[in-house]
C-alpha cells in the first residue's frame, strides 16, 4: 500500500501552481549581497530588508562569528577529514562539543544540519533501541516540520506511526494509558508561529514515561539565558526519556545542528545507526569555528541585550498588526490573507516597496490557507519595523481594493 505517511505525488500536483505564480512574480531565487546593513542588494540595484530571516538576533553577520569560521580554518588547515566521524575525526569537534554542552547545560553533540539529525536518530528511535527494548508507537505532531515528516515512511517500516493532531495532548495520553513505550515527535517552537505545549508534554512524561522528540531550531539563541530554547529552558535537565534537536544555522549565526540529550542516553548507537550522522561528512572546520566564536557570544552579556532587543521589535510588530501569535515571545507571524494569490500579490507589492515577506501556501500551511510569514529580528530599527507595518497594511488594502 502507497501513501500512508507521505503523499508527495498529490502535495506537488496541488502546491506547485502556488510555487509557479510566486516564481512568475520574482517572489523566488531572489539572488543578493549584503548591502549597508540591514539592506539586501539585488543585481538590478533593488535594495530590501528581508522580513524572513531566521537570523533573529542578526548574528548571520557578525564579525566575531566569521572571524572564528576563518581563523579556524587557518589554523587546522582543512575543512575536513573525509572520513566518518565515528572511526576518526579532528580533536577539535570534541572541544566544539563540550563547549556546546556547557552552555546548553546538556550532553551534546553537533551534526552536518538540525534535519540530518532528524534523519538520522528518529529511525533509530522507532528500532526500539532507545525505548527499553521494545519498538515504541511514535506520535508525529500533524504540524511537525518537513525535516521530521519525511522521515515517517521509514520509521512507520519499523513500528507504528500516527499523526496526531496539532498540541493534541489528550491524545497523547490517551495512547500512553495503552502502556507500550510511546515517542512524541514534535517541533518546539514551530515555522509557522506557535510552540508545543510543553509543560503538559513534561508531566505526561513523569507520569507515563512519554518519550520527547523536540526540533527547537526557531527557539535556539532566542529563549533562555543562554539561548538553549524554550523547550530546554522548561526543563531542569534533559531526561533520559527526551532528545532536542536545533539548527545551528539560524538565530545562532553559525551552520549545523545540535543534539541534546542526557548523559546516559546510547549515544553510541545514535553514532553507528544514525545514517546521516556517520557518513563521511561530518561539520566541516568553519563551522566549527564559527559555532566557537558565537558560543562565546552566548555566554556574554550580549546576548542577553540582543533577545532583548528582538523582544522590543517582535512588540512593535503586534502593537500594529495582530496575529494569533501575538501573545509569544517567540519571533514568527504569519499574517493570514484569503488566498494563495493575494499572498503572493501582497509579497510582491511589499517587496517592490523595499520589504521580503514571504508569501505561504500549501503544503508550508494548511490546504485553502494563506499568509505572509514576518519576523521581526534583533539587527533592525525600530523605525525599520514601522516602516514594514506601514508597507504590509498598504499591501493588504492595495490587494482587496475593489474585491
Ligand atoms: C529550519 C528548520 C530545520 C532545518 O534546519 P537545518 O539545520 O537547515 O537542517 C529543521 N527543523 C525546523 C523546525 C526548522 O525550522
Amino acid at each position: 500500500m502507497h501513501n500512508q505517511f507521505i503523499n508527495t505525488h498529490k502535495i506537488i500536483n496541488i502546491g506547485d501552481q502556488s510555487w509557479q505564480k510566486a516564481d512568475n512574480n520574482g517572489l523566488l531565487n531572489i539572488a543578493v549581497q549584503h548591502g549597508q546593513a540591514p539592506f539586501l542588494q539585488c543585481e538590478n540595484g533593488h535594495e530590501f530588508i528581508n522580513m524572513c530571516s531566521c537570523s533573529y538576533l542578526g548574528l548571520d553577520v557578525h564579525p566575531k562569528i566569521v572571524q572564528g569560521a576563518i581563523s579556524a580554518m587557518e589554523k587546522h588547515g582543512t575543512l575536513l577529514i573525509s572520513t566518518s566521524r565515528l572511526r576518526i575525526h579532528l580533536s577539535y569537534i570534541e572541544e566544539v562539543e563540550s563547549v556546546l554542552s556547557d552552555l546548553v547545560q546538556a550532553k551534546s553533540i553537533t551534526t552536518l544540519s538540525c534535519g540530518s539529525a532528524s534523519s538520522g536518530i528518529l529511525p533509530v528511535l522507532a528500532s526500539g533501541h532507545l525505548t527499553g527494548g521494545i519498538q515504541p508507537l511514535m506520535i508525529f505532531d500533524k504540524n511537525c516540520h518537513f525535516s521530521m515528516n519525511h522521515i515517517k515512511p521509514v520509521c512507520g517500516d519499523e513500528t507504528q506511526v500516527l499523526t496526531c493532531a496539532h498540541n493534541d495532548v489528550d491524545f497523547i495520553e490517551s495512547q500512553c494509558q495503552k502502556g507500550g513505550p510511546v515517542v512524541y515527535v514534535a517541533d518546539g517552537a514551530y515555522s509557522m508561529g506557535g510552540h508545543t505545549p510543553i509543560k503538559e508534554l513534561l508531566e505526561l512524561q513523569e507520569k507515563y514515561g512519554l518519550y520527547l522528540y523536540f526540533d527547537d531550531s526557531h527557539s535556539f539563541s532566542v529563549i533562555g539565558e543562554t539561548g538553549a530554547g524554550f523547550v530546554r529552558s522548561h526543563m531542569d535537565e534533559v531526561s533520559e526519556r527526551t532528545i532536542i534537536v536545533a539548527s545551528l544555522g539560524k538565530a545562532f549565526g553559525a551552520t549545523g545542528g545540535i543534539v541534546m540529550m542526557n548523559e546516559k542516553t546510547n549515544l553510541k548507537l545514535i553514532e553507528r545507526f544514525g545514517g546521516p550522522m556517520g557518513w563521511s561528512q561530518s561539520i566541516n572546520v568553519a563551522a566549527m569555528g564559527a559555532i566557537m566564536a558565537s558560543a562565546e557570544i552566548h555566554k556574554s552579556p550580549e546576548l542577553g541585550q540582543l533577545q532583548n532587543k528582538l523582544r522590543q521589535n517582535i512588540k512593535l510588530f503586534d502593537n500594529t498588526i495582530n496575529t494569533v501569535n501575538a501573545d509569544t515571545p517567540l519571533p514568527i507571524r504569519v499574517v493570514p490573507i484569503p488566498s494563495p494569490e493575494h499572498a503572493i500579490e501582497c509579497s510582491k507589492f511589499i517587496f517592490d516597496h523595499g520589504f521580503y515577506s514571504s508569501a505561504v501556501f500549501f503544503p508550508i500551511i494548511a490546504r485553502g490557507t494563506a499568509g505572509l510569514r514576518v519576523m521581526p529580528r534583533a539587527d533592525l530599527e525600530a523605525k525599520d519595523i514601522e516602516r514594514f507595518n506601514q508597507v504590509l497594511n498598504m499591501a493588504r488594502e492595495q490587494t482587496f481594493k475593489g474585491r
